[in-house]
């Protein structure tokens, strides 16, 4: 089985790759937003559990998160293994995660970080303006106006929500890359760390997530024609 970890900050590109992953390998991704949900629909005790936590405004306990992925891992669609996409977010879930595996007989195959600088995620995370008259989107990298400050489409004014000031996105990333470091520590610590430039452009950052996989013996070298 091929449990596969797919890792990066915001703004990385994982929802973009995260399909390609999943489809190149031939496995399910399974996303731990999803698991909740489908979880608490079929109405499963471990749903129910999570369920009560959810409603109460927390985060969902490591170990009820652990068993959902397990139950899920047991599913037929996953028996060649899946794309790990959410989870874990801390070293202790990436712990947690490695004991379940191992009582199974499994382990985390690889962790495939999609490497982006700190100072390029704030750019990315940072740049996003809006109109006044009627909320058109911008992004200042992405997608700039044509004149800076000024909407394309109506003329109005742009201006950033406090949310997407650089200072608030600063404070609300750094926890959030803190942890995401220490599980990059993790799998690079157990051997299984898989990092690509992802300051490429999407089919670049793909072919080098390809590259990294047959060269850890994940996937068989394919005719490039064939690689998407
Ligand atoms: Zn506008």
């Amino acid at each position: 089985m091929k449990v596969v970890i797919l890792l990066g900050a915001p703004g990385a590109g994982k929802g973009t790759q995260a399909p390609l992953l999943a489809n190149r390998l031939g496995v399910p991704i399974v996303a731990t937003g999803d698991l909740f949900r489908s979880a608490v629909r079929d109405g499963t005790p471990l749903g129910l559990e999570a369920r009560r936590y959810m409603d109460a405004g927390q985060l969902v306990p490591d170990d009820i998160t652990v068993r959902l992925l397990l139950d899920r891992l047991g599913r037929a669609d996953a028996h060649g293994g899946v794309v790990l996409d959410g989870f874990p977010r801390t070293a202790v879930q990436a712990a947690a995660l490695d004991e379940a595996l191992a009582e199974r007989g499994e382990r985390v195959s690889a962790a495939v970080l999609i490497d982006v600088p700190e100072d390029e995620v704030m750019r990315r995370m940072s740049g996003r303006w809006i109109c006044r008259a009627a909320g058109h989107p911008y992004h200042a990298v992405f997608s700039p106006p044509h004149t800076p400050g000024v909407c394309d489409i109506d003329g109005s004014e742009l201006y950033q929500r406090a949310d997407d000031e650089p200072d608030t996105v600063r404070a609300r990333m750094a926890q959030q890359l803190g942890a995401l470091a220490d599980v990059i520590a993790h799998y690079r610590t157990a051997g299984v760390l898989l990092s690509v430039d992802g300051l490429q452009g999407i089919d670049d950052v793909a072919a080098a997530i390809d590259a990294a996989l047959v060269e850890a013996g994940l996937a068989d070298a394919v005719e490039s024609e064939d690689v998407r």
